[in-house]
């Protein structure tokens, strides 16, 4: 008898890996979900979930060992390239398959007046001399390049609320996604926003602020989506699944 298939491990923390983790637990399949733990509180799951980094690939190869993971689905955000990475060594270390469930970059479009940039450096190289109001849709982490350009004024937005803003002078607002088209067009005029600084994430759960901005006239600086080792790759949740059930043999 083949020893029976191990649990599959969704490393999460996007709304693609959310719809994922309802998909696999409506279809019974063992699964945990991974959050890195950059969220106070993250939303219950229909999977169990662990929360916090694995230590590196050393770390994540003995964990996989311990859990008896089956098969790895990377579904982190496009610009989590650091777990990314890991995953793809550890997978290969200890020959455990393993599919990213990567959505497409956003491509600029008819209306669209969108500056493209190779990294958050580049972005706050690329402001304008003249301060303006800039919705800086980046999340908490890599805001230091900013600091640079104190000229401008930043609109965040957080999922967390924050004691002090993390880049001086910074307004913040805390909001968690998915957003709506209309609800962004109106916190980009409250603030009057003049140009909106994003990750080229794609997906549906951040893409309202680029057809907030496109409406507004807005420019955009887009930051491309970081370099990623070879591997293989799904564009929706059917092909995870049809990968789960005659790659990863689950059986499902
Ligand atoms: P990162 O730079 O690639 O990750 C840094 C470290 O955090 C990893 O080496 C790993 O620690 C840990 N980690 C990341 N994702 C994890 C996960 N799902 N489960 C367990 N540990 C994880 O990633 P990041 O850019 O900080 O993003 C962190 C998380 O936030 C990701 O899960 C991503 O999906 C989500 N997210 C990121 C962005 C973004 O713009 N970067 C936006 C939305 C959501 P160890 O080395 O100790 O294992």
């Amino acid at each position: 008898m083949p020893a029976p298939p191990g649990r599959v491990l969704l490393l999460g923390g996007t709304t693609e890996a959310n719809a994922l983790a309802e998909r696999l637990a409506a279809r019974g399949v063992g699964a945990v979900y991974s959050y890195a733990g950059r969220v106070a509180a993250p939303r219950a799951r229909p999977l169990p979930v662990r929360v916090g980094g694995f230590g590196g690939v050393p770390g994540l190869r003995a964990w996989l060992r311990a859990e008896r993971i089956g098969a790895v689905v990377d579904a982190t955000h496009p610009f989590a390239a650091g777990m990314s990475a890991n995953a793809v060594a550890a997978c290969a270390a200890e020959g455990v398959p393993l599919l990213a469930f990567e959505r497409p970059a956003w491509r600029a479009g008819p209306g669209d007046r969108w500056t493209q940039v190779r990294d958050l450096a580049a972005a706050a190289a690329a402001l304008p001399r003249e301060p303006e109001v800039v919705f800086l849709a980046i999340g908490r982490q890599g805001l230091a390049p900013f600091a640079a350009r104190p000229e401008h004024r930043y609109l965040l937005r957080l999922v967390d609320p924050v004691e002090a803003p993390p880049l001086p002078g910074a307004e913040v607002v805390v909001a968690r996604g998915p957003f709506t088209a209309a609800g962004d067009r109106a916190l980009l005029a409250a603030h009057r926003v003049a140009r909106v600084v994003a990750k080229n994430s794609g997906g549906v759960g951040a893409e309202a602020k680029l057809a907030a901005a496109r409406d507004l006239g807005l420019p955009v600086i887009m930051i491309d989506r970081p370099a990623l080792p070879e591997r293989p790759v799904a564009g929706s949740a059917e092909a995870v699944m049809d990968w789960l059930a005659h790659e990863a043999r689950l059986g499902l």
